[in-house]
């Protein structure tokens, strides 16, 4: 069966990075939900919060997630799309739902480098570890909820992607 897979986890975490390369492999396409909102609703993440709330960004995010589930696609998830129920519950649903795992330090590590993720506000105006903890501790247990398959996002994008399609080949044989 072709389904989606759905990559979760915190900003930093790869889910981009691992969701586009894991796509180029299996010849899948590749749809980052940020991404999406942003060329459908013609703003940026931060337009979209200073306009309409975090709560308003959370309601759009979900139409997103729902509007580019489709069979052979490979969806990178924005962080905190699995505050969600109800994301939760499709995602589990309609899809193989990997959570890439990665400690606070290496995110803030990664995040402190990448420019472009300077896009999203900061949830709490802490710095930026202070924040990857914080956000580890409210959404852990949701990633670990929402996961088929918990990965080690500290390895090499290329191991983890070996591992993902050792995982779609194992699932397959069952
Ligand atoms: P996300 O989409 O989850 O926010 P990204 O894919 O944008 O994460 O990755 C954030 C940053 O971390 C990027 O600079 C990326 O190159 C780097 N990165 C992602 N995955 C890894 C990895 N497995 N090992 C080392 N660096 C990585
Ligand atoms: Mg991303």
């Amino acid at each position: 069966m072709t389904q989606t897979i759905f990559m979760v986890g915190a900003r930093g975490a790869g889910k981009t990075t691992i969701g586009k390369a894991l796509a180029q492999a299996l010849r899948y396409r590749f749809i980052d939900t940020d991404l999406f909102m942003q060329q459908t609703l013609q703003s940026s993440v931060a337009e979209l919060v200073a306009r309409e709330g975090w709560d308003g960004f959370r309601l759009r995010e979900s139409m997103a997630l729902q509007t580019v589930t489709a069979a052979k696609t490979v969806v990178a998830t924005g962080g905190g799309a699995v505050l969600s129920q109800d994301n939760r519950i499709f995602m589990r649903n309609y899809g193989l739902v990997i959570y890439l795992r990665a400690s606070a330090n290496v995110l803030a590590g990664r995040l402190a480098e990448d420019p472009e993720d300077t896009q999203r506000p900061s949830l709490t105006g802490k710095p930026i570890v202070e924040e990857m903890l914080d956000v580890l501790a409210s959404r852990e247990a949701l990633y670990q909820e929402v996961a088929h398959h918990v990965l080690d996002a500290t390895q090499s994008p290329e191991e983890v992607v070996e591992h993902i399609l050792q995982i779609l080949s194992d699932e397959k044989v069952k």
